[in-house]
């Protein structure tokens, strides 16, 4: 038995990020960006107003107050979008919009409720403003030239913005991974027929398709493989197509598990683990025509595990992602937990947050076909080998696999 760490290291190392291509910035959510984003144009492209308000020369407002308001001229109005007429002289003043570009001479703006009607197109200044205030800056957000949006970064609303802010109606993003799902076993049906006597529901198919899509990648669901050679030597052949191969079953040492076998035979490199982990103790994992292939256990949540762990790092390295492995919180156990050591163990919890911090209850029911508990879980407590059992109130390494802990 090899250890986590070691298999996952292994396998990063055989993979790589995809390519890239170009995407309209409105499909780019979610994806990883390609090169570094450069701004053409500082941000603000000029210095403008932050407020609704007047356009002054500081100087001018010296002595203003509600009892002594001093009168300026207004001599243009200014709305967002609109270039300044003429510099403003002294004693005068510019009606200006948020956004609207700063006009000559003036350096501060005077808030619309800080000031009043005056006669004559005049405008009574009712508080002091310093040099500067309510402007804001030509380049204060970004300067024309500066890495606006870093290569690797995850585009998210807030890069988006950013993207959309320099003026980029398209970016390179890296590819997607197509992986390919193949489930394998002689007792399959598909999930538009009741099973027959003797047969199961291929759900690990559409469980690996969900994971691989959480991923941000793209299944290609292949269905199911029989357990024969040329059945699945068929599939495999097939799955070959894609960037990536995701099988489950088939992996252990039971007579009819071919898998191991029918991917030596496809590809040059073959590697068969069991790793020390519990669920997800069989992996095979091999790379074909550069691509990796990963043989998950027929097991739903053994299944689950080692997808968690092994594939979908794999497929964030393949994105281009640059944080690729889920974090690890320190929590408070909630009941006592009782595990055979020799193996790492991966156990289904619910993870909440009370006004002390983060907990964790291990759930009842750890058999690796239990679909309830996984169900109920948000979070995976990883219990290292050594333990022989965890007290309630120890503090537990916790790994989140979604965020439904952090809403209420
Ligand atoms: P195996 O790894 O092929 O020996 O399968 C281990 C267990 O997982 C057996 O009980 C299988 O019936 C079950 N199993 C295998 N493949 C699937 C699947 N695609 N969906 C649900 N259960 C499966
Ligand atoms: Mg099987």
């Amino acid at each position: 038995m090899i250890p986590v760490q070691t298999a996952l290291d292994t396998i990063l190392k055989e993979v790589a990020p995809l390519g890239l291509e170009s995407v309209q910035l409105q499909n780019a959510l979610g994806r990883t960006l390609g090169e570094d984003a450069i701004s053409r144009w500082p941000n603000p492209m000029w210095n403008n107003s932050a407020m609704d308000g007047y356009a002054v020369r500081s100087n001018d407002t010296l002595g203003a107050s509600e009892e002594a308001p001093v009168r300026l001229t207004v001599i243009y109005d200014l709305p967002a979008g609109h270039k300044p007429d003429r510099p403003v002289g002294q004693g005068e003043a510019v009606r200006i919009m948020t956004g609207a570009p700063m006009p000559e001479g003036a350096d501060a703006v005077v808030m619309v409720e800080k000031t009043g009607p005056a006669p004559d197109n005049g405008v009574f200044i009712r508080s002091i403003v310093k040099h500067g205030e309510h402007v804001r800056l030509r380049g204060e957000d970004f300067q024309k030239g500066d890495v606006a949006v870093k290569k690797g970064a995850v585009i998210r609303p807030a890069e988006t913005a950013m993207l959309a802010a320099i003026g980029s109606p398209f970016v390179f993003v890296y590819k997607r991974p197509r992986v390919a799902v193949v489930s394998t076993g002689d007792e399959l049906v598909d999930i538009n027929q009741t099973p027959p006597p003797g047969k199961i529901t291929n759900s690990n198919g559409y469980t690996l398709a969900a994971l691989v899509r959480e991923a941000g990648a793209e299944p290609i669901q292949l269905g199911i493989a029989r357990d024969n050679r040329a059945s699945l030597l068929e599939k495999l052949k097939q799955a070959a197509e894609a960037d990536c191969i995701v099988s489950s079953g088939g992996v252990s040492v039971g007579d009819f598990d071919f898998v191991k076998d029918v991917l030596k035979e496809l590809g040059s490199r073959m590697i068969f683990w069991k790793v020390a982990m519990k669920p997800g103790k069989p992996l095979a994992f091999g790379v074909i025509g550069g691509k990796p292939a990963f043989g998950l256990p027929g097991n739903p949540v053994s299944s689950m595990v080692a997808f968690e762990q092994f594939v979908r790092p794999a497929l964030l390295k393949m994105s281009g992602r640059l944080e690729i492995e889920r974090t690890t919180l320190p929590a408070r156990l909630e009941k006592d937990l009782k595990i055979k050591s020799g193996r790492v163990n991966f156990i289904r919890a619910k993870m909440t947050i009370d006004a002390t911090g983060l907990c964790v209850t291990p759930l009842a029911g750890q058999g690796s076909a239990l679909l309830t508990t996984m169900v109920s879980a948000n979070a995976y407590i990883i219990v290292p080998k050594e333990s022989e059992g965890l007290k309630k109130g120890d503090m537990v390494k916790v790994q989140p696999f979604d965020m439904t802990a952090f809403y209420k």
